[in-house]
C-alpha cells in the first residue's frame, strides 16, 4: 500500500536552504510551519557573499588544496585559521577531510556536487519567478582579478585545466575593465569574467521575499527554536531539518552522526559606496577576499576559520579584511558593519540531502558549506520530490548522511 500524500510539514531553519525547502514544499500544496531560532547575529544566508557560483564544481577537500594550505595560513597573511582552542573541532573534521580528499572519492565528489550545480541557476530563477522576485538576480557573472603576473599566470592555468561546462571564463569587457578600474586603486594586472555564474542583488533582501511568500502562502513562521522531538509532536507528516551549522545536535536525536564543523567567514559593509551596481562581484583572488555590491552596500568577505559556532569573534579577522580593503582602495564610503557566521561544512564538502533510516517522516538538509546559497533552491526542490515521495533527480546516495557512519 502507498503511503498517504503529505499534507503538512514541519522546517526547522529559516536560512536559505529551510525557506527554499518550505516554499518548494508549499508549492506542492502543503500546510508548511518553519522553525527559525533567532541568533546573535543575522545568519550565513544573509551574511555571505552573494554569488551563485555554478563553476565552483570541485569539491574544495582536494588533494590540490591541501598542498596550498601552509601558504594560505592566517599568520602568514592568508584567510585559513585554525584557532588553537578549538583543536578539538578542527582535528578530527581534518583527519576526516584528508580521507575525503583521496583521488577517487574526491572524483565521485566532484561528478556529485556537478550534477547539483547543473540545476542551481535554474532552480532560482523558478524560485525568484514565483515569489514575484525576478529582479534580486543578477546573472551577470563575476569577475576574478589577480594582482600579480604570477597569480595571474597560476590564475589562468587553473581555469584552463577545470574548466566548468556551467560557467565559461572570458577576458573583461573594456567596459567591465574601466567600471572595475573606476572603484578599486590598486589596478589589477590581469581579470576574467566567469560569464554564466550569477549573484543575488541582496541575500538579506532574497531572505525578507522567501518570508513574505511563505506568509502569502499560509506558512508560519516561528522564531522559536525547535527540536525533532518538539516538531514530531506537532503531528506534521514531513519533518525537515535544515538548521545549517546546527543541524548535527537535532540528527543526533535519532541516532545520526554528522561531522558538521563552522568553517566561519567574516564580513565588513558600509552602506554607501560608490561601486556600481552594474559591476559584478570581484574576487581579489591572491587576497581571498570577495567584493560585492548589494542593495544595502558594499560588502567585502573572507576567512575561512575552523571553529565552533559560538565561539568568539577574532577581532583580526575584521581587520585583516579593513587592511584588504584599504590597500586595493575599495569604495567603502561609510561607517563599517561587521558580522561573522558560519559556513555548515561537512568534511567532504558535500551536502547531506536526504531521508533518515531512523524515523521516515524525518528529511534533512544541510551542510552545504561555501555552496549554501547557490544550491538553496536545487536542496527545496529535490527535499520537496523526496517528501512527496517521488525519486529526485539527482541520485542522492552521495549526499546520504550515513556515509559518515
Ligand atoms: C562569509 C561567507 C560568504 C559566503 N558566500 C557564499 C556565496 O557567495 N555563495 C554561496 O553559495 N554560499 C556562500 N556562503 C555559504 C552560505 O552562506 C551557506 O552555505 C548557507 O547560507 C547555509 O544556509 P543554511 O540555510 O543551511 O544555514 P543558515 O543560513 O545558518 O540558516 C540556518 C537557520 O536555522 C536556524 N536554526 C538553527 N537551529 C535551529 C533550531 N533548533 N530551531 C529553529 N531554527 C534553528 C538558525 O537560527 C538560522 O537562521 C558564504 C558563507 C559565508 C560565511
Amino acid at each position: 500500500m502507498t503511503a498517504p500524500a503529505p499534507r503538512s510539514a514541519a522546517v526547522i531553519g529559516g536560512g536559505i536552504v529551510g525557506l527554499s525547502v518550505a516554499l518548494a514544499l508549499q508549492a506542492r500544496g502543503l500546510g508548511v510551519a518553519v522553525y527559525d531560532a533567532p541568533e546573535a547575529r543575522a545568519p550565513a544566508s544573509a551574511g555571505n557573499a552573494g554569488h551563485i557560483a555554478v563553476e565552483q564544481h570541485a569539491p574544495l577537500a582536494s588533494l590540490a588544496n591541501l598542498r596550498t594550505l601552509p601558504g594560505r595560513l592566517m599568520r602568514l597573511g592568508g584567510p585559513v585559521s585554525f584557532p588553537p582552542a578549538a583543536i578539538g573541532h578542527w582535528l578530527p573534521f581534518g583527519l576526516r577531510l584528508l580521507r575525503a580528499a583521496a583521488p577517487a572519492r574526491f572524483a565521485r565528489g566532484r561528478q556529485a556536487l556537478g550534477a547539483l550545480l547543473a540545476e542551481a541557476l535554474p532552480a532560482w530563477r523558478r524560485l525568484l519567478d514565483a515569489v514575484g522576485a525576478p529582479d534580486l538576480l543578477r546573472p551577470q557573472g563575476n569577475i576574478v582579478a589577480w594582482e600579480s603576473p604570477a597569480g595571474a599566470r597560476r590564475g589562468r592555468a587553473a581555469l584552463r585545466e577545470d574548466a566548468s561546462p556551467l560557467a565559461q571564463w572570458r577576458d573583461l569587457t573594456a567596459a567591465e575593465a574601466e567600471l572595475l578600474d573606476g572603484v578599486v586603486r590598486l589596478r589589477p594586472v590581469d581579470a576574467v569574467c566567469i560569464a554564466g555564474s550569477a549573484s543575488v542583488a541582496d541575500p538579506g533582501a532574497v531572505l525578507e521575499a522567501l518570508r513574505a511568500a511563505l506568509r502569502a502562502g499560509g506558512g508560519t513562521l516561528d522564531r522559536r527554536a525547535c527540536t525533532v522531538a518538539q516538531a514530531r509532536r506537532s503531528g506534521a507528516d514531513v519533518i525537515v531539518v535544515a538548521a545549517g551549522v546546527r543541524s548535527a545536535p537535532l540528527l543526533r536525536e535519532l541516532g545520526h552522526r554528522a561531522p558538521l564543523i563552522a568553517e566561519r567567514g567574516y564580513h565588513i559593509q558600509s552602506a554607501r559606496s560608490r561601486w556600481p551596481p552594474s559591476l559584478p562581484s570581484v574576487v581579489f583572488a591572491e587576497r581571498a577576499v570577495v567584493a560585492t555590491r548589494f542593495l544595502s552596500g558594499l560588502r567585502a568577505t573572507s576567512i575561512l576559520e575552523f571553529t565552533h559556532p559560538d565561539a568568539p569573534p577574532d577581532p583580526r579577522a575584521w581587520a585583516r579584511l579593513a587592511a584588504h580593503a584599504a590597500a586595493l582602495g575599495l569604495p567603502f564610503d561609510g561607517p563599517l558593519e561587521t558580522w561573522v557566521g558560519s559556513r555548515p561544512t561537512l568534511p567532504d564538502y558535500l551536502p547531506a540531502i536526504g531521508r533518515s533510516a531512523a524515523d521516515p517522516r524525518v528529511l534533512y538538509a544541510f551542510g552545504h558549506q561555501h555552496l549554501g546559497l547557490t544550491l538553496g533552491p536545487v536542496t527545496g526542490e529535490i527535499v520537496a520530490a523526496l517528501a512527496c515521495r517521488e525519486a529526485p533527480a539527482p541520485d542522492l546516495a552521495p549526499f546520504s548522511v550515513a556515509r559518515f557512519g
